[in-house]
């Protein structure tokens, strides 16, 4: 599609709120002066991608829908956006997202909730959930979201679309506002694999600005995605599949996919998993650990939001307004959560207890990617919930992420893919294959063939 098309189709569904801006003229301007350049075209040219909002893009406007970084400019672009900008993208616009991305449902945002194209009555799922709906209801081609322990597989499952989060260290974090900075990963969502898997050699990479970034070559994954056949070897864990929280028909598809696996060749095994239900208390205390300290930056002295009132004679007090009214609730109850778990008297009951929780399941992947290509999962225990359904609810909320954040505790590679349709709720489900460190290819290629 054209960026017209995009543009028409953009404000055709703007009640779904995907977009917090469009910059339809920057676009169009962009799309013309490809059209006349002359030079080699890039792996990208024309293909039309939205952002979302936690990624910086030089003179625009970025905000991690968060109040307290109202009016803030970006004074430089994310490595991410420099690599798709000199392949010849074209960036249409910002996407909502959950504030500093903490939520599941894109209803945590300054900017108000994201409906999903598939039921309007239904959230979008998140924190990534503008850039979900974007690609789902066709407003771009793919989109840039960040997955910290989920919020790019948990959205593209809800809207029904692939959505890939590459190993840590895989993508550079440089021009990402930081949730949790040991567990975020700039993630793809996509229509389809190939696509996937082009954006990823693109922004992929080791990066003088970020140095958590690994030095090893970067497949092209585009030209290296396998049709053919090969046999892989899947484990599951009957621990998740027969978990309490899971909607039943979400388990039978899968059991019926890895049979039919089982059937095509493949070597689909069970592998005992005890930790299940340690790694979400884990995943929020660590994290929130982290974001308490990544967000002590945002006082209102350095950049975005001041609040009208101020007391010059008290710092604290000046900071104080400015944090109170600046950030919402979900952000404040994790700021609250992570001092508490690193606070002198609590530390090794809850910090260091998490860390160990996350050396153990990191131990386990290790021993289970020796004999195993891939685990497969489901991505979410169930469909796109209601509009507001959990929002009283933060403990259910928080314990959804159950097959997501797996994968940011141990930095391996994870994706959604789209495979089913809920019989019930008439809502589309998937389910999450992960691989070891920096085994993206096999797990695109086996992604391409079932998909
Ligand atoms: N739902 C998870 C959380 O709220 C995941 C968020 C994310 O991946 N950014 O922390």
């Amino acid at each position: 599609a054209t960026v017209e098309e995009y543009l028409a189709a953009i404000e055709a569904k703007k009640h779904l709120n995907a977009f917090v801006e469009v910059y339809a003229d920057e676009a169009r301007a962009r799309a013309k002066e490809l059209d006349a350049s002359t030079a080699p075209k890039g792996k990208l040219h024309g293909v039309v991608i939205g952002i979302k909002d936690v990624i910086c893009h030089k003179g625009h406007k970025v905000t991690a829908a968060s109040k307290i970084l109202e009016g803030f400019t970006a004074v430089f672009s994310a490595t991410a956006v420099e690599r798709l900008l000199a392949e010849g993208a074209i960036i249409i616009g910002r996407l909502n997202c959950d504030e500093f991305a903490m939520g599941s449902t894109n209803e945590n945002s300054v900017y108000g909730k994201v409906l999903n194209a598939a039921d309007e009555t239904r959230i979008s799922g998140g924190s990534s959930g503008g850039s979900a709906v974007a690609v789902q209801a066709g407003l771009c081609m793919a989109s840039l979201g960040s997955d910290t322990g989920g919020s790019v597989r948990q959205p593209a499952d809800f809207c029904g679309i692939v959505g890939l989060k590459p190993t840590y260290g895989r993508i550079s974090r440089y021009g990402l506002i930081a949730y949790a900075s040991s567990f975020d990963q700039i993630g793809i969502f996509s229509q389809n694999i190939p696509d996937a898997a082009l954006l990823l050699e693109v922004i992929a990479g080791p990066d003088e600005y970020d140095s958590t970034v690994s030095l090893k070559p970067v497949p092209q994954y585009s030209k290296e995605l396998k049709k053919e056949q090969k046999s892989y070897k899947i484990a599951y864990f009957p621990e998740a599949l027969n978990h309490e929280s899971l909607d039943p028909e979400i388990g039978a598809a899968i059991k019926n996919k890895l049979e039919e696996w089982q059937t095509q060749g493949h070597t689909v095994a069970p592998v005992t998993f005890d930790l299940l239900d340690y790694i979400v208390p884990a995943y929020y205390i660590l994290t929130t650990a982290e974001a308490a300290s990544n967000l002590s930056r945002y006082d209102g002295v350095k950049y975005g939001y001041r609040h009208p009132v101020q007391n010059d004679a008290d710092l604290d007090i000046f900071y104080k307004n400015n944090r109170s009214a600046g950030f919402g609730w979900e952000v404040k109850r994790r700021i609250m959560l992570g001092n508490f778990v690193l606070s002198s008297g609590y530390y090794d009951a809850y910090f260091t207890q998490a860390q160990k929780v996350r050396k153990l399941l990191t131990n386990k992947l290790t021993l289970i990617f020796n004999d195993f290509d891939f685990i497969c999962m489901p991505t979410a225990p169930s469909v796109a919930f209601k509009i507001g359904e959990k929002m009283t609810d933060p403990i259910s909320m928080y314990i959804a992420d159950i097959y997501t954040v797996m994968a940011n505790l141990t930095g391996v590679p994870g994706i959604a893919l789209p495979l089913f349709q809920h019989s019930r709720y008439h809502m589309p489900f998937g389910l999450q294959l992960m691989s070891s460190h920096f085994n993206e290819l096999p797990l695109l290629s086996f992604s391409h063939n079932i998909l």
